[in-house]
């Protein structure tokens, strides 16, 4: 059983007003509402103070912390770890964001702007997980999962609330999907109050954690692999508590786009709805353009879920250069309107 019910995220909306930014813009999109045959409209949650919508859900984390909490952590460096260092700072408590001494400087930096102290502890990600682990049990700090909290979740849930409250007739909603925390929250706001609404997880092809565990019915770890939605990668845990749940009961379906039609996807919301946004923002729109996605007829939302985009990447891909993924190399090309 899942244990997130609506007023779980009807009570987040109320908590995380003075921290999060909401009801943020629904515009539409002409370009993709012309390829859709039918109204896109693009949730833009690239306005939030940190750049993504993690803020959402790190902030009702932060106002619902148990009693006695001296401060909290994570070892994310990307949005999760941004949005905890934004939303301890708004709320007075200290944040210590754990990571390698693999993370480039200027995620360290970026970390420390926000406020945070910037922990460096060995040579991988695991080891950074685990002094993540010993300030929560040795030193009276809470670690804030990106995406397997049911505050977290019920943050991003919010997003839900207000895309019904400004379009009740939508359709289709797109969620960009990686742990689960995002769509898992969404839909279940989305299904209670209008259950023939159809909402389908997006996520990039090779790498895909919760859409290889929905599919093996429990959680699995896969291979990581670089790619332009960067934020969409990393698994779900192996000791997965709600999100792996909350994603099989609400989401209708999991499409997987490729590398290259998130390039292109890039492309396209630059050029035609003029945004700057990451590879894990596209993947809405480059289901879309793939005419792969199984929508109904009416309105379709996808959610621009951040802006934290490498901009050598971001500058390469909008004027139609190559771009080194790892070790392939995805060929560069024109977008013509
Ligand atoms: C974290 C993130 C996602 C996916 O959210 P999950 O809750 O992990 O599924 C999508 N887009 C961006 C920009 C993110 O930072």
């Amino acid at each position: 059983m899942t244990a997130l019910t609506l007023a779980d995220i009807l009570d987040a909306r109320r908590r995380i007003a003075d921290v999060a930014t909401l009801d943020t813009p629904l515009p539409p999109s002409p370009f993709l509402s012309r390829i859709a045959g039918d109204d896109v409209l693009l949730k833009l949650e690239i306005g939030q103070a940190t750049g993504a919508f993690k803020l959402r859900g790190a902030a009702n984390a932060v106002l619902n912390l148990p009693e006695g909490t001296k401060g909290v952590t994570c070892c994310s460096t990307g949005n999760h770890g941004r949005a905890v260092a934004y939303a301890a700072r708004a709320r007075g408590l200290r944040a210590v964001i754990c990571m390698s001494n693999l993370v480039p400087e200027t995620k360290v930096a970026g970390i420390r702007a926000l406020g945070a102290e910037a922990r460096i502890v060995g040579r991988s990600q695991d080891e950074a997980q685990v002094e993540s682990l010993r300030l929560a049990k040795e030193e009276g700090f809470y670690e804030i999962s990106p995406f397997d909290d049911l505050h977290v979740i019920a943050g991003q849930g919010t997003i839900g609330l207000e895309l019904l409250d400004r379009r009740p007739d939508l359709a289709t909603v797109l969620i960009p999907l990686s742990g689960g925390g995002l769509a898992g929250g969404i839909a279940c706001a989305l299904k209670t109050i209008k259950p023939s609404i159809r909402v389908i997880g997006i996520t990039m092809e090779h790498g895909a954690a919760m859409h290889a565990s929905m599919a093996a019915g429990k959680p699995v770890a896969v291979t990581e692999i670089a790619s332009l939605a960067d934020s969409l990668g990393g698994g779900i845990g192996a000791e997965n508590r709600y999100s792996f749940e909350l994603c099989r009961r609400f989401l209708d379906d999991v499409v997987l786009v490729s590398e290259e039609e998130i390039y292109r996807a890039m492309q396209v919301h630059y050029h035609e709805d003029r945004l700057v946004c990451e590879g894990a923002s596209a993947v809405g729109a480059a289901a879309l353009i793939s005419g792969r996605l199984d929508v109904q007829p009416g309105p379709i939302a996808t959610l621009i879920t951040g802006r934290n985009v490498d901009m050598k990447v971001f500058t390469d891909i909008i004027s139609g250069r190559d771009v080194h993924l790892g070790d392939t190399t995805l060929k560069g090309h024109h977008h013509a309107a």
